[in-house]
C-alpha cells in the first residue's frame, strides 16, 4: 500500500484526551512522526477529562502504586517548565474515616503500610485532630486519618492546555480534531485508520479513547469486561471566605443507595475562587455502556453530598452549585486499576498496538504519555507495568 507521506505516521494515537495529548507529546519528543485523533474537539468535557480539577495523591494500599505516584513527580516537573501556570497545588491529600472500610481508593491502614515500606513521609490523625486542623466536625470517634503532604489539587484545564499547546508546537505532531475513527483494517505491518477526514496509515497505534474504550477496540476485533460510572459533581459556596481544605477523601461504608464516599478539594483561584469543589465517588446506577450516559447529574448523589458537606463540613454552605458529570470506564473489580498493555495476542500485530484503558489516571497524565510512547515505540517500558497488563482478565475475543 502506498500513502502520500502526509497520511503515513510512525504512530497513530486514537483519542485526543488528556492521556492521548500527553502521549502525542512524548511522542513527537522522541521524534517519531504522529497523528492524535479525537472524534469530538479536543479538549471536550464528554469524556473523562471534563471538569476542570482532579487530585494527584501518593498514599495506596499497593506499593507499586505508590511508586508509580513517585516516580510520575518528575515528568509533571518537566511539563511545569513548559507553562507558568501552577498545575499542581500542593496543599496535601488528606485520607480519612473508618479505618475498616475498603473503597474504590483502598483502605486506610494499607496505605500507611505502604508509605512506611517506600519511606514516604505521612502523619496518623485521630478524629478530634482531623476536626481541629482541618475544618471537619462531627465525626465519630473511631474514625483516623493520614495527612500526606505531597498531594496536590490538579489544574487539569491548564495541564491539557500545556500538552494540547506542547503538541500544536511539535512539527512532529498532527493533532486532527472532528475525527471519529470508525474502521481500523491491516495490511501487512501496516495499520489502515478510517476517519470521515481521510484514511491514514501507521506502524504502531496507541489507544487512548477513554471511556469509548470499546468502541475502539471492537474495530480490532476484542471487547473489555468494564462498568461505566456518569459521575456527578458540585461545587460549595464558601460562607468563610478564608476557609481552607487540602484534597481530602472520606472512606465510610454504604448505608443503601448512598454510597457514602466522598472527596473535596481546596479553593483555588482558577476554579470558582468563592466555591470549593465536594463531590461523591460512587454512582447509584453504573452503566453497561457509554451510549446510557447523559450529561445531568444524579440528583440524589447530589443530595447525599450535599448532607455529607452539611453534617460535617464547616465554611460551606451546603446548596450545590455549578453540577456536572464527568463519564468514566472502571474494571470490575474492587480498586478500579489502571489497565496498561497491548492488544491480546489473537489481534494480528498487536504487539504494536497499545492500549490505556480504566482507572483514575489523571494524576500520571505526564508519566502515562511517557510509558505508552516508549511501549509503542520500543515494544516495551522502563517502568514496571507487569501490574497493570491485564488484558488476559480484561479483554475477550469478539
Ligand atoms: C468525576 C471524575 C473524577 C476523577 N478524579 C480523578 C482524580 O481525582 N485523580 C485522578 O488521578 N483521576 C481522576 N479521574 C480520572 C481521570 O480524569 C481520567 O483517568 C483521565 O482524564 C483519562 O483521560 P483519557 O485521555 O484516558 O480519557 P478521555 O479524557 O476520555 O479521552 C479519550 C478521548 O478519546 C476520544 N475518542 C474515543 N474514541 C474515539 C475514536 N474512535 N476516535 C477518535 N477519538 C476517540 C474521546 O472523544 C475522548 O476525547 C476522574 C475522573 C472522573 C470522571
Amino acid at each position: 500500500m502506498s500513502q502520500p507521506s502526509d497520511r503515513h505516521f510512525d504512530v497513530i494515537v486514537v483519542g485526543g484526551g488528556a492521556i492521548g495529548l500527553s502521549t502525542g507529546y512524548h511522542l513527537g519528543k522522541g521524534k517519531a512522526k504522529t497523528l492524535v485523533l479525537e472524534q469530538f474537539t479536543f479538549k471536550n468535557q464528554l469524556g473523562s477529562s471534563a471538569g476542570v480539577s482532579r487530585q494527584y495523591r501518593i498514599p495506596y494500599p499497593e506499593e507499586y502504586m505508590v511508586q508509580m505516584a513517585l516516580d510520575a513527580q518528575p515528568y509533571w516537573d518537566e511539563l511545569q517548565s513548559l507553562t507558568p501556570k501552577t498545575l499542581l497545588d500542593k496543599v496535601g491529600t488528606l485520607w480519612f474515616g473508618d479505618p475498616a472500610v475498603h473503597s474504590t481508593e483502598g483502605n486506610i491502614a494499607e496505605a500507611e503500610q505502604a508509605l512506611k515500606a517506600l519511606n514516604v513521609p505521612y502523619t496518623s490523625l485521630t478524629a478530634r485532630e482531623i476536626e481541629a486542623q482541618y475544618h471537619f466536625r462531627d465525626l465519630p470517634d473511631t474514625y483516623t486519618g493520614l495527612f500526606q503532604a505531597d498531594g496536590a489539587s490538579i489544574d487539569f484545564r491548564a495541564t491539557i492546555e500545556t500538552l494540547y499547546e506542547a503538541c500544536e508546537r511539535d512539527p512532529y505532531t498532527t493533532l486532527q480534531d472532528e475525527s471519529p475513527v470508525t474502521r481500523i483494517e491491516q495490511d501487512g505491518s501496516l495499520f489502515q485508520v478510517t476517519t470521515p477526514k481521510g484514511v491514514f496509515t501507521s506502524e504502531k497505534l496507541v489507544l487512548v479513547p477513554g471511556p469509548y474504550v470499546d468502541n475502539a477496540i471492537n474495530l480490532l476485533g476484542f471487547t473489555i469486561e468494564a462498568t461505566y460510572w456518569n459521575m456527578s459533581s458540585c461545587y460549595f459556596k464558601k460562607t468563610d471566605p478564608t476557609i481552607q481544605y487540602p484534597t481530602w477523601f472520606v472512606f465510610q461504608n454504604a448505608i443503601g443507595s448512598n454510597g457514602n464516599q466522598f472527596y473535596g478539594f481546596p479553593g483555588v483561584a482558577w476554579d470558582h475562587p468563592e466555591y470549593i469543589r465536594v463531590a461523591p465517588d460512587f454512582v447509584i446506577d453504573p452503566l453497561a455502556s457509554p451510549e446510557q450516559r447523559t450529561l445531568v447529574p444524579n440528583p440524589q448523589e447530589l443530595a447525599y453530598t450535599s448532607e455529607w458537606v452539611r453534617r460535617h463540613m464547616t465554611g460551606l454552605d451546603p446548596t450545590p452549585h455549578f453540577t456536572s458529570t464527568c463519564l468514566i470506564a472502571l474494571s470490575k473489580i474492587a480498586n478500579k486499576e489502571l489497565l496498561i498493555d497491548f492488544a491480546p495476542p489473537y489481534v494480528p500485530n498487536h504487539q504494536n498496538i497499545v492500549v490505556y484503558a480504566t482507572g483514575w489516571a489523571a494524576k500520571f497524565t505526564p508519566f502515562l504519555g511517557k510509558i505508552l510512547t516508549e511501549m509503542a515505540i520500543d515494544g516495551h517500558s522502563t517502568f514496571d507495568i507487569s501490574p497493570f497488563k491485564l488484558g488476559y482478565n480484561y479483554f475477550k475475543a469478539l
